[in-house]
């Protein structure tokens, strides 16, 4: 297959290599970052995100009390303040401006953006008012513009959570975390007040495998432990482990960690507190349960553990069910990318097929000579937000051996002549001193009420504050 030689960096003649990063959260950052840290070639990069904001899931996806992992973006300013950096926010690649223009104006393109839908369970009752990706959720409580008119039906009692993922806790924990505490963060206004008027007292987090197998991690599960006026609870009996999850306990200090935090909530005396969350293991969801087109109550399957050659275990079900009432589900089963029109995409995986972040025509077809792909577009919704840079560090260092072997004719050395094009289209777009135009209103009007910000949560709002 067909991956360029390496060959010598560009000299200085050939004018400076320019690059493209499409989506601004951590791996577009972690790129631009590791493209100026090296010296051998001069670099411009122009980073485009289709929404005004820069920092993608720091932003959006970082649930509102946890604000010190938010810290990161201090690093992503350094970048966004570098003379070779320039921000186009508020333009989408694939819309405003298509891929192929883009390449008329790039040396090279990379796409970060991230996975922005969602699995789907493949259940009935799926669709039904009251049942909703959970990443949904954490949009519309982190003030996400395409999901701040959303309303959440939190009239009932008992939410179910589905999944054992850190998204899961997030959404779990948010449900049901005192509402002062909830107010002193930057979670987005109109998720306070429908909080602050929630009856959702009882959360159940449904794992559709045992303890060993769940992915949160230690400190994430803990949380649950500390919150005020919140009772934990798994049964005792959950907590049994066959031979092959016994020796993920030997194997891996998180799955320890998890099994020590949960014998803890085990053991835990009942407070009576009024709002709780309960953990269940080896249960699947079977049927979401209407009614006049709402949910209901969630069926679902006991599971038992079946260990396959490759040592996996997965979920069998054993023919027993049982039907919890509920109002609301939240599913939180994991991200699932979207393909950009244009450019090569592996339906299975949900991701741009690439080898080591160079693009290919297809999952192990030849590679797109300048096109390159970083973050979980590149190898999956998985990882912490550092995992970003070493995948980032990757893709730069195959994007730096390529360089010297691209056809630096084809493209407009101009560099304003990308923001004639998006001036003639009416696309208006938002600089990095625009950001922090937004960035330093929303922490004016959250400064009076001692939080870290308030956010704007509609883009017009946003454009305004950048126009005045
Ligand atoms: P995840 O860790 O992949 O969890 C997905 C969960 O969905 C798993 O428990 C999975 O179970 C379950 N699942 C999948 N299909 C299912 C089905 N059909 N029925 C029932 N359950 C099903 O993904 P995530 O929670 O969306 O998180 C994405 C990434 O962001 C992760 O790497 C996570 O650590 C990270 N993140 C980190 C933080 C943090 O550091 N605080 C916060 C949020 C997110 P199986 O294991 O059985 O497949």
């Amino acid at each position: 297959m067909a991956v360029l030689d390496p060959a010598p960096a560009p000299s200085a003649g050939d004018g400076p290599l320019r690059v493209a990063v499409i989506g601004a959260g951590p791996a577009g950052f972690y790129t631009a970052g590791a493209l100026f840290k090296q010296d051998d070639v001069d670099v411009r990069v122009d980073m485009f995100n289709r929404l005004p904001t820069p920092y993608g899931l720091v932003r959006e996806g970082v649930a509102p009390d946890h604000e010190s992992i938010k810290a990161v973006t201090r690093v992503f300013d350094r970048t966004g303040d570098d003379d070779r950096f320039r921000f186009f926010g508020n333009v989408s690649i694939g819309g405003d401006l298509s891929v192929q223009e883009l390449q008329a104006y790039y040396h090279m393109l990379v796409y970060a953006v991230g996975a922005q839908s969602d699995r789907r369970l493949g259940i009935p009752g799926e669709d039904l008012a009251g049942s909703h990706p959970a990443t949904i959720f954490v949009g519309w409580y982190n003030g996400h513009p395409d999901f701040a008119d959303l309303d959440f039906d939190l009239s009932h009692q008992r939410a179910i959570v589905i999944g054992n993922g850190n998204v899961a806790v997030d959404v779990a924990r948010i449900l049901v975390r005192s509402v002062d505490e909830l107010a002193a963060t930057d979670m987005a206004d109109h998720a306070v007040t429908a909080l602050q008027n929630s009856r959702v007292r009882e959360v159940v987090m449904l794992g559709r495998r045992g303890p060993a197998q769940a992915s949160f991690t230690s400190a994430e599960l803990k949380e649950f432990g500390q919150l005020a006026g919140v009772e934990v609870s798994v049964a005792a009996e959950q907590l049994e482990l066959d031979d092959t999850s016994q020796a993920l306990i030997d194997e891996e200090r998180r799955v320890r960690r998890n099994l020590e935090i949960l014998a803890d909530f085990a053991g835990r005396e009942r407070t009576g507190a009024n709002r709780t969350i309960e953990l269940r293991f080896l249960a699947s969801p079977v049927e979401i349960l209407g009614t006049d087109g709402q949910v209901t109550g969630l069926r679902i399957e006991r599971n038992r553990l079946e260990t396959g050659a490759d040592g996996y275990q997965r979920a069998v079900g054993t023919g027993e069910f049982e039907t919890l009432d509920c109002g609301l589900v939240l599913r939180s089963v994991g991200y699932r990318g979207v393909a950009i029109p244009g450019v090569p995409f592996c339906e299975r995986r949900g991701i741009i097929p690439n080898e080591q972040g160079r693009v290919t025509d297809g999952p192990g077809g030849s590679v797109r000579p300048g096109e390159y792909v970083v973050g979980w577009i590149k190898r999956g919704p998985s990882g912490i937000i550092g995992t970003n840079k070493p995948d980032a560090v990757e893709t730069v260092g195959h994007m730096l051996q390529d360089a010297g072997n691209l056809d630096r004719e084809a493209v407009d050395p101009d560099p304003e002549a990308v923001v004639a094009c998006l001036r003639e289209r009416g696309i208006r777009f938002v600089s990095y001193e625009d950001w922090k135009r937004i960035d330093a209103e929303e922490r004016a009007r959250g400064e009076p009420h001692g939080r870290p910000r308030s956010k704007i949560v509609r883009i017009e709002d946003m454009l305004g504050v950048c126009q005045r």
